[in-house]
């Protein structure tokens, strides 16, 4: 167990150390429903610690709903048997440039404070051979950020499978989200906000990668 300072640093430089989301061996021998039954019995203890009473109408149901909210629907992308196919498909048409998939919503949460991440990926390929049906994108944008994350491993996940479902390295991922950890917390600063990029492939020459970024940034329908 890291000293208390040391925990504090950790968070508030939201430092990570690996690509992989850090999982127990064991992480999915339970069902979810009995994460939820587990999950519930212990945020009511924290309820009670904190001095609340779950005899009240208003907040006999809030473990159930916390517990049930965590596994269902935050942290449903800690569980690989919930990853989106990402069937790909033969490129007939021959598109060869650039096709970029933008505005997709990001709904996370960080790994530190366990604190919405909000905000939105911009993902782009060049296709080569193979070629994936928009909203797979999306689906796996979501499925890598509805886990306890850092934002430079959620463009990393993304970018990797993505790599490897297309066969290609051409493929660049961008994150642009407020941390609620920064604005309701510890600095408090209500307006700043975090941009990572990642790419390989063709973008990494400048003149593609700011084709990509002039496309970005132009006004959204
Ligand atoms: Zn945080």
């Amino acid at each position: 167990m890291k000293d208390k300072e040391q925990i504090e640093i950790v968070g508030d430089n939201h430092f990570s150390s690996s690509i992989e989301t850090p999982l127990r061996p064991n992480a999915f021998d339970k069902s979810d429903d009995e994460k939820i039954q587990s999950i519930q019995h212990h945020f009511s203890k924290i309820m009670e610690e904190l001095g609340l009473d779950l005899t009240d109408d208003s907040l006999s149901g809030t473990p159930y709903r916390f517990a049930k909210m965590y596994v269902k629907e935050l942290f449903y992308g800690l569980n690989p048997k919930n990853k989106p196919k990402l069937s790909v498909f033969e490129n007939k048409y021959e598109y060869k440039k650039m096709l970029i998939e933008q505005n997709i919503t990001i709904d996370s949460s960080c790994e530190h404070h366990f604190l919405p991440i909000v905000g939105y990926a911009h993902v782009a390929y060049i296709p080569q051979k193979k070629v994936i049906g928009l909203s797979k994108i999306n689906r796996l944008v979501d499925y890598y950020a509805r886990r306890p994350q850092v934002q430079e491993r959620l463009v990393l996940q993304i970018l990797n499978d993505l790599q490897e479902a297309l066969g290609t390295e051409d493929v660049i991922v961008s994150v642009t989200a407020k941390h609620l950890c920064v604005s309701s917390r510890g600095i408090k600063d209500q307006s700043s906000f975090t941009t990572t990029l990642e790419y390989g492939g063709s973008f990494s020459k400048t003149d593609i990668r700011n084709e990509f970024l002039k496309i970005i940034g132009q006004e959204k329908i």
